[in-house]
């Protein structure tokens, strides 16, 4: 059966990986009718804003796409397209799988965890207001009401809404995919021994879910923690659940543990919608040069062909970069760099493609 999906080749690297991803996928068995569509920086000349009303549109009547990278321009006031397409679609669950690939250039082995980050509420909401803003002053009446220690005149403010119903279900997402896929434990990290209300709320709802859960272990640790015991030994980790702006900060350190940003995949899911994209940026310094790792990308489109059922197609494709990365000659610059501190025999972004076709052949 064939699969209509969009693909946003986006910014930056952006198209170079997601051809790269586009002809993996092909060559698999899995016959998907890829919805070219655009958005990014170029599209805020052409038609003022990065994420055109068509673009969203076709993600809504075909519910699944997948994304390259996408610039978020500073200081022109448009809302980056990722957050936008979270929020547009309630794409809440934000699942990234770090696996130790052989190969990875990655110091660390058997790392094998899975960051199930909120992706719609806390700092990452967008309510902000500048130093002169209104709203401040009103603000700071609030506080100064409450009882509460005041600000400092001339801050700026970022609003962190944590939910009830945003946290529950995020950790029960976090739950629900420990049992689908057989995993042991999941953790809760936060920071709620400071922030008592937001992060205490997480916790406290975390808890709770947990309880429905007797057959999977959980825990809660408090982000600085786990970022030590995450380097310090990444294999005590199997699920992790955080609110959205740790688990922004603690997937690029994940992604760090296997090998770095290029090897990092992602899906943000929703209940009638799945946007699947690698974890890293547009990488302006190395655009349009093929030198992009496209292996997070093709690692993005193998969890798109598991959600889309073609889980034969999308283990043909795992294995496939798996062999690739183990056989070593054909490997991109940042992964020879960390195996070898020099990207001499490296090969570009499209011979990586080939290589990995040529396995799944
Ligand atoms: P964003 O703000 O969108 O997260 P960023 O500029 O902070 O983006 P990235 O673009 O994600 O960060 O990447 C940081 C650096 O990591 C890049 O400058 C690039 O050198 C390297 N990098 C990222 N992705 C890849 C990739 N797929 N292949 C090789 N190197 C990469």
């Amino acid at each position: 059966m064939a699969h209509d999906v969009v693909l946003i080749p986006g910014d930056g690297i952006g198209p170079e990986i997601t051809t790269a991803m586009r002809r993996v996928v092909d060559a698999s068995g899995a016959q998907i009718v890829w919805h070219v569509a655009e958005a990014g920086a170029a599209q805020i000349e052409c038609v003022g804003t990065p994420l055109p009303p068509e673009t969203l549109e076709l993600v809504r009547e075909l519910g699944v796409a997948i994304k390259g990278p996408v610039t978020t321009p500073v200081g022109t006031g448009f809302r980056s397209v990722n957050v936008a397409l979270r929020q547009a679609f309630d794409l809440y669950a934000c699942v990234r799988p770090c696996r130790s690939l052989p190969g990875d250039g990655s110091r660390f082995r058997d790392v094998d965890l899975v960051i199930v980050r909120e992706n719609t509420e806390d700092l990452y909401a967008g309510i902000e207001f500048a130093p002169d803003a209104p709203e401040v002053a009103e603000l700071a009446r609030l506080v100064e009401a409450s009882g509460q220690r005041p600000f400092r005149a001339g801050s700026a403010i970022s609003v962190k809404p944590i939910s009830e119903e945003g946290s529950r279900r995020i950790v029960t997402y976090a739950f629900e995919y420990a049992r689908a896929h057989c995993r042991r434990k999941v953790t809760a990290v936060h920071k709620a021994n400071i922030m008592k209300a937001t992060d205490g709320l997480f916790l406290r709802v975390a808890r709770e879910v947990a309880a429905l859960y007797p057959d999977i272990a959980f825990e809660d640790k408090i982000v600085d923690a786990c970022c030590m015991g995450l380097v310090q030994d990444p294999t005590r980790f199997d699920v992790l659940v955080l609110p959205n702006l740790y688990g922004d900060i603690v997937s690029d350190l994940c992604a760090g543990l296997v090998g770095g940003l290029g090897m990092a995949p992602g899906a943000n899911i929703g209940a009638d919608c799945a946007v699947f994209e690698a974890t890293h940026g547009s990488a302006p310094d190395i655009a349009g040069r093929d030198l992009a790792n496209p292996t997070a990308e093709i690692l993005s489109a193998a969890m798109m062909l598991d959600h889309l059922g073609e889980t034969e197609a999308a283990a043909r494709v795992r294995a496939a970069v798996t062999a690739t990365l183990a056989e070593g000659t054909s490997v991109t610059a940042d992964v020879r760099l960390a195996q070898t501190g020099s990207a001499e025999g490296a090969v570009g972004t499209a011979a990586f493609a080939n290589a990995v076709i040529t396995h799944l052949a």
